[in-house]
């Protein structure tokens, strides 16, 4: 497909299963925030700028920053720090590192034996190197397999198997009369963000915790494994940070501000956020003698993984001994920050980074990112000398620490906490990359906006727009009618919100700045996330080999940074987002109304006896007890400040509709700065300074990584987790704070629209 027919496609994405063809009328629609004439000239730039990203030097990049094992306090991460900051500079960016010094445990002592009910047994704790696989072989320099932040310990107990080891995995051994008081347990990785797992077995009593790699998840029973294919190893194993990011991220000994080098510094015994019990991450091989050798009750069917043995629960009669013990050190972290200062608002900042740290070669994780984000920072440099100069001031940063707990993006934010108030337009983040779906997640009043950058990109095996293969994926996947329906009419597709799990969190969910994180995936597996074999040869055997999806996300980032960098006015929308809250609304409520059917239903089974007459008393349940029916929350005022968000964000697209006629002359009036001041300031409105209850780092009133999930988003947290923890008052009180924010929300952009309509 050429160009003509991608934008036609783009803008006929309204009605986007109509012929393409009128691709004369699109070329014609300015771009949003921008006058025709302006639209025309960056239109020819962005061209130019999407052509510079080259596959090959892609491949350079990555094949250098993934040679050595590069994590936090190694020399090659110092190293890569130093080179990055050296491309940057030679591409032409005012660049310099930006040191911090935080606390970064590393291995001394680690252990797991199996000294009772069973053979007796001492984990490998090692993944071999292959001959095939050359850096797979670097011992020396590599972090040994292990979970920072977790609290020294030697214990000695029963095992219990808690499958995932989330809430509800604990419900479930309730029923069944199981306790882990004083044992270990074994929990597989994946359905939360791993350091929930130790937290909530420390929650309930247990005394260690073992988390190991199912091959049901990531392993043979999904395709074959390394070196034949891309997936786990029976001796691989996922390293992983496990402080309680949900708490605060970053430095533990820092929250709140940058660690720098006189920061004032908590007592490691004070730091919340390291685990409370001790916590060693194992390979499927290593699990597997201790997962044979429980007895007791056999795993509910979800419960089984891929091994070839009948799980069972426990407790015992396997008997764990776990030790891990940890150099509680501080490192320098360094952070690399290049330039291009702005040319008409040198203050308004578009902020862009990946992190360079791994947890050994990270050729996936992070480099794939990476390398995309080095692409565009020489593309906009080859730009500057062409003569192009951004309105705004563009920042390209690559962030150290993430992989611990997204240090280097957190001291950072921490640190400039002000001038991020005061000056940033936007952030926007990738970590890894691969073949697919381009991936948009972020801050609904840049929904549209992402769709449009979306429309602009070219997927590489399709040829169409990644906006158009994103639609026709959803409308496959689509569960009911109505999705699919929505797919095909809304005008853009919806963006999920972000939780945490990368360096977008101290941006959006402390600082308040509108947020977006992109990559591609969706066609690549693979089972080497945080172990040895995420390397060079995985890369460019199993995933983006000819790294064309590293020059589509390349362009996409660039496109998005340019776009915003250089529009008169910020393409910030509201219909989107007030659509949005609509539906987060309606999610509350059916929510609560949900959790007083089920207690309702709950009581009347076990008052009919449903519990006593199905219970097996071979295998018997503890029936649950009755409960008393939540009450009616009072949902008034969020419904209140919805529909006032409605209002003026109808308001705002009535003055932006009159600000484009008569090809958008309005757009250059000066009066349109002060209009980019409030948009600038919307996503902070959504802030509070008192922060989430229980959690006042995270500032931001929508978004929130959850308390018990970690990565996965819980919009509208203080009142959704406040139902979901059954803490009906805390409900009530968070919809009321909730609320006002988002009445002052809406009398902003209620401003914005005045303003915009006076500008002339
Ligand atoms: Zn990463």
């Amino acid at each position: 497909m050429n160009r003509k027919t991608l934008i036609a496609s783009i803008f006929f994405a309204g009605a986007s299963l109509a012929p393409l063809g009128s691709h004369v009328v699109a070329d014609e629609q300015p771009l949003a925030g921008y006058s025709a004439e302006s639209s025309h000239a960056e239109r020819q730039w962005e061209e130019k700028l999407r052509a510079i990203p080259s596959p090959e030097k892609l491949r350079a990049y990555m094949e250098h920053l993934s040679a050595r094992p590069h994590h936090v306090g190694s020399p090659y991460d110092k190293e890569n720090a130093e080179w990055i900051a050296a491309r940057f500079k030679e591409f032409g960016l005012d660049t310099h590192i930006e040191q911090f010094d935080v606390l970064f445990p590393t291995p001394k002592e680690r252990g797991v034996e199996l000294v009772e009910g069973g053979p007796r047994f001492a984990a490998k704790l090692q993944e071999p190197a292959l001959p095939l696989d050359p850096t797979s072989g670097q011992q020396s320099e590599q972090l040994p397999s292990y979970n920072a932040y977790s609290i020294d310990g030697d214990v000695t107990a029963p095992l219990v198997y808690v499958n995932y080891g989330i809430p509800e995995d604990y419900e479930q051994l309730e029923r069944m009369g199981i306790s882990v008081k004083d044992k270990i347990v074994i929990a597989r990785y994946y359905h939360s963000w791993r350091g929930i797992k130790p937290k909530v077995a420390a929650e309930h009593g247990a005394l260690g915790c073992l988390i190991y790699s199912d091959p049901h998840e990531d392993g043979f029973y999904q395709g074959d494994v390394f070196p034949k294919g891309p997936y786990r190893s029976s001796d691989g194993v996922q390293r992983g940070s496990v402080a309680d990011m949900p708490v605060y991220p970053g430095d533990p000994l820092t929250p709140g501000v940058g660690a720098t080098k006189d920061a004032k510094r908590l007592d490691l015994k004070d730091a919340a956020t390291i685990t409370k019990i001790p916590v060693l991450p194992i390979s499927y091989g290593d699990a597997q003698p201790l997962l044979a050798a429980l007895t007791g009750p056999v795993a509910p069917e979800g419960w089984r993984g891929g091994l070839g043995l009948t799980y069972h629960v426990g407790p015992g009669p396997a008997k764990v001994h776990l030790k891990v013990k940890s150099n509680w050190d501080i490192k320098p972290i360094y952070d690399v920050i290049g330039k291009i200062t702005g040319a008409v608002y040198p203050d308004e900042w578009v902020i862009r980074g990946n992190h360079h740290d791994a947890w050994v070669n990270g050729a996936e994780d992070p480099t794939a990112g990476m390398v995309a984000v080095l692409e565009e920072a020489r593309a906009f440099g080859e730009l500057v000398k062409s003569g192009w100069k951004p309105k705004r001031t563009i920042l390209y940063a690559a962030w150290d620490g993430e992989e611990p707990g997204l240090l280097g993006s957190t001291e950072w934010a921490e640190t400039h906490y002000d001038e991020l108030r005061a000056h940033a337009v936007a952030y926007i983040n990738s970590d890894t990359n691969g073949r697919g779906y381009l991936g948009v997640e972020g801050s609904h009043t840049l929904e549209k906006f992402s769709n449009d950058v979306a429309r602009e990109i070219l997927d590489p095996e399709t040829m169409l727009s990644t906006w158009k293969r994103n639609q026709l994926h959803g409308i496959a996947n689509a569960k009911a009618p109505e999705q699919r329906q929505e797919i095909r009419q809304r005008s853009d597709l919806r963006i999920p919100a972000l939780g945490s799990g990368s360096d977008y969190t101290a941006f959006l969910q402390h600082d308040g700045v509108a947020s977006l994180n992109i990559g591609f995936d969706g066609e690549d597996g693979g089972g080497i996330y945080h172990s040895i074999y995420d390397d060079f040869y995985w890369f460019t055997h199993f995933s983006d080999t000819d790294f064309v999806y590293g020059r589509a996300l390349a362009q996409t980032g660039s496109t998005a940074v340019m776009r915003l960098a250089d529009a008169d006015l910020l393409p910030f929308e509201f219909g989107n987002f007030a659509d949005t809250i609509q539906t987060y609304l309606k999610e509350l409520k059916d929510l609560s109304q949900k959790m007083q059917d089920d207690i309702r239903e709950r009581n009347r089974e076990i008052e009919e006896g449903v519990f006593k007459a199905t219970n097996d008393p071979k295998r018997p349940l503890v029936p649950p007890a009755v409960e008393a029916v939540p009450p009616h929350l009072n949902f008034a005022p969020l419904e209140n400040a919805a529909d006032a968000l409605a209002r003026s964000a109808a308001e705002y697209h009535k003055a932006l509709d009159h600000a484009n006629a008569d090809g958008g002359a309005a757009l250059a009036a000066a009066s349109v700065a002060e209009v980019n001041h409030l948009l600038i300031a919307s996503e902070r409105r959504l802030t509070t300074s008192e922060g989430l209850p229980n959690r006042p780092w995270f500032k931001h009133q929508l978004y929130a990584p959850g308390y018990y999930t970690g990565y996965a988003a819980k919009t509208v947290p203080a009142v959704r987790e406040a139902i979901e923890q059954k803490q009906w008052k805390q409900a009530d009180e968070g919809i009321v704070v909730v609320a006002r924010v988002l009445q002052d929300e809406a009398a902003l952009i209620s401003t914005a629209a005045q303003k915009l309509s006076a500008a002339h």
